[in-house]
């Protein structure tokens, strides 16, 4: 067993070696600009990108056309919403969307109130979930989107992402999920889940980074949307720019692979993540999982450990790679928005680590993973004045 071991496999996931061999040619060999297709260079790269365009498509349902490719999540979902608000600004100005939402998704959002556009920021129940009644009644005649996550990528629980697409398509409101964590590892149908827009991330799913794709939906209803990006009208002028070729071949060939292993690798990862989360439950007391208890995804644990901070428990444990919920800022340490807003005080969600398992853990790393966690969390507890006194 290899030291350290990563279980961070929300933040990113390490290129499969089946990916990393579909993209070497297309470095020096197909070298071609896949818009030059006037010699064989170029029509070698085009040819790649179709067939990566058709693998991506064959993932969740779409057709080829509707797929464009972007340089990862963060450029799909400020596409997505940014486009839509202006593609629609004349039908109507307000838009729906969750307080669980990647900072990608809340931050284009932000933007658009600026810019004069009403977000309703709708809250979560205690496991993550978002109340599908609640974003029926925020409909108005305005409501151009509703913009709901299809998995949180903190704690794992899977949003009602069928009953809200139903939602939209019969009050004909557009329907865009953020699926970076979903894809790859839940089945998706755009058609059947009436999904209008849906973003992708190559590097969340054992593809490379600096890759990603956007859904749109071309028919039933025809999604309009304007570009963010202008330049020399590549991807049906939606997104100008030479194609990132080796990226594409390799996000494709990580579709490929996805579709093929994602039943078995689910139920692997479930078995580890299983055994992880009660192995710790069982040995520590005061111990709480984050997230839905079933709807949530298989590979995901986020736990909170009481009168522990989860920044001094990482440091504690120099040969695991996880991560906790805070984002340092300068001076203080501010705790996740997404557990914040799950409805756990500060303390509780200063105390939470995620664990994120992946294609290539084994169960040997779990188990070590979990008598390192023991080890820590019980040192952290003995040297804690805190956590004395509460006990
Ligand atoms: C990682 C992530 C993103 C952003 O992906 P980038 O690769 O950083 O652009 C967006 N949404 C979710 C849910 C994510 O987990």
């Amino acid at each position: 067993m290899k030291l350290p071991i990563y279980l961070d496999s929300h933040a990113t996931t390490p290129c499969d070696p089946r990916v990393i061999e579909k993209m070497l040619p297309f470095f020096s060999q197909h070298f071609g600009n896949a818009s030059n297709v006037n010699h064989a260079f170029g029509k070698k790269a085009q040819e790649a990108c179709e067939k990566a365009r058709e693998q991506v498509a064959s993932l969740i349902k779409a057709s080829p056309r509707e797929i464009i490719f972007t340089s990862g999540a963060t450029e799909s979902n400020n596409q997505a919403l940014i486009g839509i608000a202006r593609a629609y600004k004349d039908k109507g100005t307000h838009i729906i969307t969750t307080q669980i939402e990647h900072k990608s998704v809340m931050n284009p959002l932000k933007f658009l109130e600026n810019e004069g556009f009403k977000v309703t920021w709708l809250s979560v129940d205690r496991h993550g979930l978002v109340d599908v009644e609640e974003i029926r009644k925020n409909i108005t005649t305005q409501t151009i989107l509703i913009s709901v996550m299809t998995a949180n990528n903190e704690i794992g629980t899977i949003e009602p992402i069928l009953e809200i697409g139903k939602l939209a398509s019969a009050r004909e409101v557009l329907f865009f999920t953020d699926a970076v964590q979903a894809v790859g590892k839940l089945s998706i149908d755009v058609d059947q889940m009436n999904i209008d827009l849906l973003s992708i991330a190559g590097h969340k799913m054992y593809g490379p980074k600096g890759i990603g794709a956007l859904y749109i939906r071309s028919k039933g209803p025809k999604v309009r949307i304007l570009p963010i990006i202008y330049g020399s009208n590549q991807e049906r002028s939606l997104r100008s720019g030479t194609l990132n070729v080796p990226g594409i071949v390799g996000l494709g060939e990580a579709c490929a692979i996805a579709q093929i292993e994602m039943r078995e690798e689910s139920l692997k990862g479930k078995k580890l993540r299983d055994q992880l989360e009660r192995n710790l439950l069982s040995k520590l007391p005061n111990v709480y999982v984050n997230g839905h208890p079933k709807e949530r995804l298989d590979h995901n644990l986020n736990v909170s450990f009481l009168g522990i901070e989860s920044d001094q428990l990482v440091l504690e444990m120099p040969n695991l790679a996880v991560s906790t919920g805070t984002a340092c800022k300068a001076t203080s340490k501010e705790p996740s928005h997404v557990l914040k807003a799950l409805g756990l005080n500060d303390e509780m969600a200063l105390s939470s680590i995620r664990f994120g398992i992946g294609r290539f853990n084994t169960e040997e790393e779990l188990d070590y993973a979990s008598c390192e966690v023991e080890r820590a969390v019980n040192l952290l507890r003995e040297k804690s004045a805190l956590w004395k006194q509460r006990s």
